[in-house]
């Protein structure tokens, strides 16, 4: 080998904020905060205010590789610690407070947090759950509150402690610098633990043009929490950008989005689809526009036709992603290519409908059952693989996950079911354990439940396998109803009729209330498979 004469330093998060600081010291971070007011200041303002966290931090006694617990909303102390703890080889613990009481011990437990930073808002669950978290955990609350917990610190005080006369540590770049627990429908969360290099190669790819292009005359504002895959790498991406960064607090309603969004003239925005959704009703119901928003990215479950197209009557491009938590989170981006020009602005909806084609970097291939791979004709479905230097290769302290779902050579099984076209355009069609495997073919719940949900009477839809003795599995499609409406099996079997092989149609309806939803707001079908496990169709 003839070793290149090229710089090697190790890239790490710290770059990030550093070069925010030298090169766009008065851009400014504004966030609203708990108790409401918006806060402004600077990346070079948080960037000395990063300086004596780590610092306090290092007083504290944390080494490298502990594990230090956030539990906050998107605002500036919560970047202060993204950075302040990594930066010192700490692993940014980022918890989500809105799982189950039993998810979230064990994710404490798991991690063995050796410090918590507090948001005032959870404290009532952090004082219930007190008593089964790690016993050596300390907390330190982000602004004052009253409480029964015993509290380390005020994290103002901590800052206010230390001076900014210190230098950002160089360490090996393969070490961690951030921890997020996934939590599927199913078994217990897993970690995955990401390190200084695949956070920064994911922060370079996933600002690329072809990605979520942002540059130093935008102004981003991430609805997505930081709390969900460290708010889509917007803390690494924004300062190596050089954009101004909003941060909305605990508000994430219409109302509130919309006051930062036209006040402080957020051209990109990120977030899942109901924030997009419920901002655009916001819009709607008070007859009002947009004035400087361009972009607005949306991931986390598919969008819907209609409301992409809400967007673009305003003039902003709803772009749409693909990512998990072992991803960093990017996978796909729904970005058109030149050729599409040539299309019309219907055809064009239908490709940036899909979830999209692989950022550079992400290797993808969709497998059957028994592993061989399938072709990417746009029509044949497998179980989408995926690899790539920020792509997880092992679940922290969980070798049982892991070897579930990460081959030798480094293939990732993504639970998705795909198709991918020619041009690289990847159609999810369900999750592995929802698709429904009827007589050795596939049928794919999702399609059939956009298609349930298309019907005037129907709320939401679910479908879900269960057992047949002679087709393994058929489908069975279960509704809500509207407000006053009554759907039936007729009704919804002759809508569904139109657009499906008779095969793949559900061996019957049902109508129930509501349907269960997990605290993210997506159907359980694990409980719905449950309460029908023994479903016997009626003879009709
Ligand atoms: P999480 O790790 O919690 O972010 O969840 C990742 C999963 O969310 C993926 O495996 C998909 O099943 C789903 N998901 C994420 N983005 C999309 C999207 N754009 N369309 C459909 N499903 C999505």
């Amino acid at each position: 080998m003839l070793r290149g004469l090229m710089g090697e330093q190790e890239l790490l998060v710290s770059m990030c904020i550093q070069h925010a600081a030298r090169n766009h010291a008065d851009t400014e971070i504004v966030s609203r905060t708990l108790d409401g007011p918006i806060h402004r200041y600077t990346y070079g303002d948080a960037e000395r205010r990063a300086r004596r966290l780590a610092k306090a931090l290092l007083r504290l006694g944390v080494e490298p590789g502990d594990r230090v617990a956030t539990m906050a909303w998107n605002t500036y102390r919560h970047f202060e610690l993204y950075h302040g703890i990594s930066g010192i080889g700490g692993v940014c613990h980022t918890i989500n407070p809105v799982l189950s009481d039993e998810q979230l011990i064990y994710i404490f437990n798991h991690a063995d947090d050796r410090f918590l930073f507090l948001e005032a808002t959870f404290i009532p669950l952090i004082e219930r759950l007190r008593a089964q978290l790690p016993a050596g955990m300390q907390i330190i609350l982000l602004s004052p509150a009253e409480t029964t917990l015993s509290v380390l610190a005020l994290y103002e005080d901590l800052v206010a402690a230390e001076n900014e006369d210190f230098d950002w540590p160089a360490f090996d770049e393969r070490s961690a610098c951030a921890l997020c627990y996934t939590s599927g429908t199913t078994g217990k969360p897993k970690g995955v633990l990401y390190s200084h290099r695949s956070t920064m190669l994911h922060a370079f790819g996933a600002s690329l043009p072809g990605a979520i292009a942002m540059g130093a005359t935008d102004v981003v504002l991430p609805v997505v929490p930081m709390f969900h895959v460290c708010g889509w790498a917007t803390p690494y991406t924004a300062p190596m950008n050089g954009v101004k960064l909003v941060y909305p607090g605990p508000k994430t309603d219409g109302a509130s989005i919309y006051e930062l969004i036209e006040g402080e003239g957020v051209t990109i925005g990120l977030g899942v689809p109901t924030v997009w959704l419920n901002f655009n009703n916001y819009l709607r119901d008070n007859n009002q526009n947009v004035t400087s928003l361009r972009t607005v990215l949306s991931g986390g479950t598919a969008i819907s036709k209609t409301l992409l197209q809400a967007y673009e009557a305003r003039g902003v491009t709803m772009v749409h992603a693909w990512g998990m938590t072992e991803m960093s989170p990017l996978g796909t981006i729904a970005a058109l290519k030149r050729k599409h020009s040539a299309l019309g602005k219907e055809a064009q909806t239908d490709v940036r409908l899909t979830q999209g084609r692989a950022v550079f970097g992400v290797e993808m291939k969709i497998v059957n059952d028994e592993g061989v791979e399938q072709p990417h004709d746009g029509e044949t479905m497998g179980e989408l693989l995926v690899r790539g230097p920020w792509v997880v290769r092992g679940y922290y302290n969980d070798e049982e996950a892991t070897k579930a779902v990460v081959e030798k050579d480094g293939w990732f099984h993504t639970g998705d079911v795909a198709k991918i076209d020619p041009d690289g355009y990847v159609k999810l069609t369900d999750r592995r354990k929802d698709v429904i495997k009827s007589g050795g073919e596939w049928i794919s719940s999702i399609d059939l439940e956009n298609a349930a949900m298309a019907h005037e009477d129907v709320a939401e839809a679910a479908v879900i396998a269960i057992p047949h003795p002679k087709w393994d599995e058929r489908p069975l499609l279960i509704v809500t109803a509207r407000p006053g409406r009554q759907p039936t099996r007729e009704s919804l079997t002759a809508l569904l009729a139109k657009r499906f092989p008779k095969w793949m149609l559900p061996d019957d309806v049902i109508v129930l209330d509501e349907l269960p939803h997990t605290g993210t707001g997506k159907v359980v079908k694990l409980k719905l498979r449950e309460m029908f496990r023994d479903y016997i169709v009626a003879e009709r």
